[in-house]
């Protein structure tokens, strides 16, 4: 069995007019959520999202449950935006650790997370941060294209690359934890992260004073640095852990997996016996390799077969590859443009911020110039009719939704 006591906590914080934050939390599923979008969509995303995960854990307390019930959050979310035009552009961020039970009838916890909320664990008074933020300057981090440091006060370390009700698709990054009785696990929204230090954090989260007053004492030493964002804390502490028979950490969604297992070059060695069967083992081994190699020729077309456009450095930058890479082949950047970054209408702003793929590098090319030349018109035609004047209205609305933080 694994079994958790648990604390909570949402606070609005000092600066922001609304909690757009949601969690959740009881004996088995622990969620954090943090909405994004104006006019109370931001809410109305967390708070969809939460009931929706919770409803379909319910149902299904596999990590196979977990999963779609983010999909069908993320589906979910995604309607009521495209039905409600006040809405278009909201979706959350998702932090969920549910215990899951395998196929063994092992009940363990499994970390689900999308966006920039965060998961840490604590044992004997270390932290350790087990989630990825998905936001544009971690991921540049991860390219290499940032050092941590830069990335602490880069302006678009909150811009999310991943979200619940963004796009129809969506990839969750799954991943079991080794917990033992007596760790703690932390879920927390940006507006905790953002306003202690990793230090800071591991000392109020794991001091030994009971749960709730540890959640509490992480709300108001965020709220007493400044309070800049809703700020939301759920805390659980292992009495009994268990170990899945099964450990998964990957990436699960709609894009295609990579491939996993290859064969390794240490299993095609010959063993010294009799002609023939060396014989046989050589081809055997001529055959692995030329396996691998093909392997590696597949993928690096895969990796590469693809354009897409992305901000960089304040102009439209023309991307070859993946945009999030595929195994080591890094998505490489082929041409900046000229177009600047601030001519675009702020709709093709976010589409270019979540990354247009193009099926070759003269479509890449010829779409930039086109979003450029529509904002150029839009430029020129912002006073005629009132269809226009509606058009405004809705991106003004995403401007103020896109960016979170
Ligand atoms: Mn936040």
């Amino acid at each position: 069995m694994t079994r958790w006591r648990y604390a909570a906590a949402t606070d609005i914080g000092l600066v922001r007019e609304t909690n757009q934050d949601a969690i959740f939390i009881d004996d088995s599923l622990a969620v954090v959520a943090d909405g994004m979008g104006g006019h109370a969509a931001g809410e109305v995303a967390s708070a969809m999202t939460i009931e929706n995960v919770h409803e379909g854990f319910l149902t299904d307390q596999t990590v196979e449950g977990l999963l779609h019930a983010i999909e069908s959050a993320n589906a979910a979310v995604l309607r009521e935006a495209r039905d409600n035009p006040n809405r278009f552009g909201m979706g959350t961020t998702i932090v969920a650790v549910g215990l899951t039970r395998d196929k063994l009838g092992v009940v363990s916890p499994t970390l689900f997370h999308v966006g920039d909320s965060r998961v840490y664990q604590l044992r004997d008074g270390a932290l350790r941060q087990l989630t990825e933020d998905h936001s544009v300057a971690e991921e540049w981090v991860r390219m290499g294209r940032l050092t941590p440091e830069e990335a602490l006060n880069h302006p678009r370390r909150h811009q999310l690359t991943r979200g619940v009700g963004v796009e129809d698709t969506i990839d969750i990054d799954v991943m079991s934890i080794n917990a033992q009785a007596g760790d703690r696990l932390l879920l927390c929204s940006d507006g905790l992260s953002n306003e202690l230090s990793p230090e800071g954090i591991a000392r109020l989260a794991s001091a030994p004073v009971p749960l709730d007053q540890a959640v509490n004492n992480l709300v108001e030493a965020a709220k007493q640095s400044g309070g800049h964002d809703n700020i939301s804390a759920v805390l659980v502490e292992f009495d009994e852990a268990e170990v899945s028979s099964k450990q998964i950490k990957r990436t699960l969604g709609t894009a295609p997996p990579p491939v996993a297992q290859i064969s390794r070059p240490g299993s095609h060695r010959a063993k010294r016996k009799g002609g023939w069967f060396s014989w046989r083992v050589g081809v055997g081994s001529l055959l692995g390799i030329g396996i691998v190699i093909g392997f590696f020729v597949v993928l690096h077309w895969y990796a590469y077969s693809t354009y897409y456009l992305a901000p960089d450095h304040g102009v439209i930058g023309v991307y070859q590859g993946q945009p999030s890479g595929v195994l080591w082949f890094k998505p490489v950047l082929v041409a900046p443009t000229n177009y600047s970054y601030a001519q675009l209408r702020p709709a093709d702003q976010i589409s270019l911020n979540a990354t247009i793929s193009e099926p070759s590098l003269d479509a890449a090319l010829s779409y930039a110039a086109s979003i450029h030349s529509e904002w150029q018109a839009s430029q020129t035609s912002s006073v005629t009719t009132t269809t226009v004047g509606t058009t405004t209205t809705t991106v003004a609305t995403t401007t103020t939704t896109a960016k979170k933080g």
